[in-house]
This record gives structure tokens, sequence and C-alpha cells, in this order.
């Protein structure tokens, strides 16, 4: 049965056979990607989950009806994405979607005071751990001749802020490297799209600050984000629009943010 993506019955299978199709989502222990993992999964999705944490990954394979397997991996590990790829020859895995998900925001200082190791963290998961992880999986996704990659950008990578400095470079390149990717790869049947979102409520804050929560949480203060099911949602949807459709890039934002650094609060 093709895949038109329109209907219900036929969006859990892939181009070719008639079995279900499978999403490789990095970082999905927490946030958009756990959110998306869960989406994905409940529409009968099979699943490669890679994170460090695995409790989160365990959950959602114990929940759902669909295969679901567990990849402990740091995707800053130059053999990230070799040791994913190793894991789906070895287990005849087919992978028709990779959302490239996995990455933080640290710290949130000016160039002039920021801490290079955040600058390092930073750089290592949201732009090499990206490449390892692509570099992977694009070959098999060029041998099936079709795939989707979607990566995780940011409005953080359209507009720069104050302080962002290294992140904003680094969802920069995302930006770049999501066009640059297409290019190589859409003669292949591969479609490759970035989802950009504004403020989404995850750890993502958290994480930022080095698990100051209170300065976390004033961050949400005074207006209503994102919530990490409304990007499942809009990932969702690029992945099962139909075949001869391919959305290149989606810009998110909760209503109450106009731009990256524009948010209407009230207090
Ligand atoms: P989150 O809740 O903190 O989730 C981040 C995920 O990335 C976790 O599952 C984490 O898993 C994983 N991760 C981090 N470092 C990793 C590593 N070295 N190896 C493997 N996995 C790693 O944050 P989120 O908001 O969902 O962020 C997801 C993506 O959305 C990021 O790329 C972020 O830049 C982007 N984004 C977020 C926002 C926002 O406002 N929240 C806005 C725009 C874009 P483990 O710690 O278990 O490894």
């Amino acid at each position: 049965m093709p895949v038109t993506g329109s209907t219900a019955c036929c969006t859990t299978m892939n181009n070719s056979q008639n079995t279900p199709r499978t999403a490789l989502i990095t970082g999905a222990s927490s946030g958009i990607g756990l959110a998306t993992a869960e989406k994905f999964a409940g529409e009968g999705w099979n699943l490669v989950l890679v994170a460090r944490r695995m409790e989160k990954l365990l959950e959602v394979k114990a929940s759902y009806p669909v295969r679901v397997d567990v990849l402990n991996i740091d995707v800053r590990d130059r053999n990230a994405g070799n040791n994913i790829a190793d894991y789906i020859k070895t287990n005849g895995l087919r992978i028709d979607l990779l959302v490239n998900n996995a990455g933080l925001a640290s710290g949130l200082e000016p160039v002039h005071q920021a801490l290079v190791d955040d600058w390092e963290v930073m750089i290592d998961t949201n732009l090499k751990g990206l490449l390892y992880v692509s570099r992977a999986i694009t070959p098999l996704m060029v041998e099936q001749g079709a795939g989707h990659i979607i990566n995780l950008g940011s409005i953080a990578g359209k507009e720069a802020y104050p302080n962002g400095n290294v992140y904003n470079a680094t969802k920069f390149a995302v930006d770049g490297l999501t066009k640059a990717m297409r290019m190589d790869l859409y003669t292949f049947g591969i479609r490759v799209t970035q989802i950009a979102p504004g403020a989404v409520e995850t750890a993502f804050s958290e994480v930022r600050f080095h698990g100051d929560i209170n300065r976390a949480k004033n961050v949400y203060k005074g207006f209503k984000p994102l919530d990490a099911k409304d990007v499942a949602d809009a990932i969702w949807y690029c992945a099962n629009v139909p075949p001869h459709v391919s959305i290149h890039d989606l810009v998110i934002m909760p209503t109450a943010q106009a731009a990256a650094a524009m948010i209407h609060k009230v207090i």
C-alpha cells in the first residue's frame, strides 16, 4: 500500500513494504524528543530512541504496542553515529525518519564572561553530535532511496539575542546545515526539514542555568509558552505530508512571542 500520509490507515507504512515505519529520535528522554517518541509510538510507528538517561526510554518501550529499541548513547562521542548505524544494520532495521533532536543551551552570559566549557558542550552536542549521527544514517537512507531527516533548530538559529552567542551559533549552524544537507540528499528521495521553535517549556532552561530551577521557572512566567507536545505535533505533521511534499523550514512560536527576544509577559 503506498504512503499518502493523508489517512490513518496508511501513515504507519513505509514506501516499499507493508511494514510499520521506524523513526530514530535522538534526545528522546525528555522534552520535545520524549513527546515526539510518544506521539509516533501512539500512531503505530516503531522507534529507535537515543539518549544517555534510559528511564524514560524504557517507559516508552513498556507503554506502547510497537517495537521500541533503546540505545544509551552520548551523541558527542565521535563513534555515536557509527554505533547507532551498526545496531540498525545488525538488527535488520530500516530508518524512515531521523529526528536530530538531542541538544541544549548551556549558560546565558555575554561572550566576555561565558564559560568555555559551556561552549564546548553546545558545539559538541548541537553541531558535532548532529553531524556524527547524520553522517552514519544518511548512507542507509541513500541506499534505500528514501528517508526523512528532521533537525531541531531554533528561533535562536534565525535571530541572535543578547548572551545567546554560542547557542545562537550552533543553531545558526543547524539552519545552514539543514539547507546544505537537503542539497546533497534530495536527488536520493530524501527530505530534510528544520523545525525552529521559540520558547518551549521543557528541561531546557533548567539545563541552561545549570540546575537553577527558580531561574528556569522565571523564563516561562507571565505568558503561555509552547509545550513539548505542540512541537511533537509539528514534527508529526512534517513527517506525514504526502511523499511529493517537503516542508523545508517550520518556525513555531508561542503566540506571546513575536521574535527571539520579544515575549509579551503579563506579570
Ligand atoms: P530537554 O528537555 O532538556 O531535552 C534534551 C534532550 O537531549 C534530552 O533527552 C537529553 O537526553 C538529550 N541530550 C542532551 N545531550 C545529549 C547527548 N550528549 N547525547 C544524547 N542525548 C543528549 O530540552 P528540549 O527543549 O526538549 O530540547 C530538545 C531540542 O530542542 C534541543 O535541540 C533544543 O536546542 C531544541 N529547542 C528547544 C527549545 C526550548 O525552548 N525548549 C526551543 C528551540 C529549540 P539525556 O540527557 O538523557 O542524554
